[in-house]
């Protein structure tokens, strides 16, 4: 019975319509997308630097941003006529679009700006660029195929923002895009960490207890005028960095106790015993596990120091840059932790600066005592 009526359908289909166009010419045929790899990344190049997340960069230097858009999908489009009869999913594609990375947005966020770590959105807008693929290798992109230049030109926090987009492929897949951003730390001196073995910062805390310096000289001594010069300095560095103060800024005349722990400095004005001819030193105990200095700290003062108070200034600012977790620099004017030629002198005209700069209070308020990377990039020269 079963073979009989098939034979009779077929028939009567061939009887009543003849020669028109097949069967399933009113079926809609469908575009099928596949896959949804999208990816972009960016890459900032500095002479032989490459500058990670987080990271501290020169200003003013010259980079070049990079960036490798991907997209992986791609649409079977199957459109009428169909091949072969029925629309099937189960039939080979009519036709296939791939997707492609079709352009490629660029802007930074201007570090006056406190939004900029929102990945979005670029206060800068600028016009997409034509991108394919990798702008690292030559020949991949269009334009512009080396990468685009950046330089920046202030201190403090930038942030490097892409978007990709998608193309929608002729069958019409939804259009995408991909959001990045990388954010950077510009600064006059890229700054050095005094570390452990395991790499946590030795600082001193940061908590509610300020960290009190000790000066059993008398108010108007000009070392305690110099410690309270220093404190207030750092202090306010750190908070236009959005840092907590840390330094009690007023001397301490009393000396440190053992229950202040790492909130205590004791001043003394002696030779540092591991090195007497410097004119001056921080001692502090390694901080354990996190670097954190758990007993009092000491700061000592070569006996045959100068009274000039911008010479103690500078020379009480670079202990505390130092027990803040920095270690010695050499960019001249551009650091307080910079050295200076010989004791008892800033050059003249001064070779360094008397105070903490902003590129001196940056690294402390986001990498001693937040995420930042210690990664460094000094870039091209201008
Ligand atoms: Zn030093």
């Amino acid at each position: 019975m079963l073979l009989r009526t098939s034979v009779a359908f077929a028939v009567f289909v061939l009887v009543l319509r003849p020669g028109t166009v097949s069967e399933c010419a009113q079926e809609p045929c469908t575009h099928i997308p596949h896959g949804s790899g999208e990816s972009l990344e960016g890459f900032l190049h500095g002479g032989a630097c490459q500058a990670s997340n987080q990271g501290y960069i020169m200003r003013w230097s010259q980079y070049t941003f990079h960036t490798h858009a991907i997209a992986q999908g791609w649409c079977e489009h199957r459109s009428f006529p169909c091949p072969t009869c029925p629309c099937s999913p189960l039939q080979p594609p009519h036709d296939r679009n791939e997707r492609d990375v079709i352009s490629v947005g660029l802007g930074y966020y201007d570090p006056m700006w406190p939004t900029w770590l929102n990945p979005i959105s670029p206060i800068y807008s600028s016009t997409p660029e034509n991108h394919d693929l990798d702008s690292r290798i030559p020949g991949t992109s269009s334009p512009p195929p080396d990468g685009r230049g950046f330089t920046p030109y202030y201190v403090g926090r930038y942030a490097l923002v892409q978007q990709s987009n998608l193309d929608p492929t002729a069958c019409n897949m939804t259009p995408t895009t991909v959001q990045w951003s990388m954010a950077l730390k510009s600064v006059d001196c890229l700054p050095t960490f005094r570390t452990q073995p395991n790499g946590t910062i030795i600082r001193v805390p940061n908590d509610a207890t300020r960290v009190s310096i000790v000066a059993p000289f008398g108010p108007t001594h000009p070392i305690t005028i110099a410690i309270e010069a220093a404190a207030k300095a750092w202090n306010a560095a750190l908070v236009s960095w959005g840092e907590s103060p840390i330094f009690d800024e007023t001397a301490q005349t009393t000396l440190c106790t053992g229950s202040q722990g790492g909130h205590c400095v004791n001043v003394v004005i002696q030779h540092y015993p591991d090195a007497p001819l410097v004119c001056a030193a921080a001692e502090r105990d390694p901080g354990g596990e996190d670097g954190i200095v758990d007993n009092n700290a000491r700061i000592y003062i070569r006996p045959d120091y100068s009274t000039d108070p911008t010479y103690l200034r500078h020379l009480l600012s670079q202990e505390l840059g130092h027990l803040l977790g920095l270690d010695d620099a050499v960019c001249g004017i551009n650091s307080v932790m910079s050295g200076i030629a010989a004791c008892n002198s800033l050059g003249t005209p001064p070779t360094v600066p008397s105070s903490p700069t902003p590129s001196d209070a940056l690294p402390v308020a986001d990498t001693s005592y937040g995420p930042g990377s210690r990664a460094t990039c000094a870039g091209w020269a201008q």
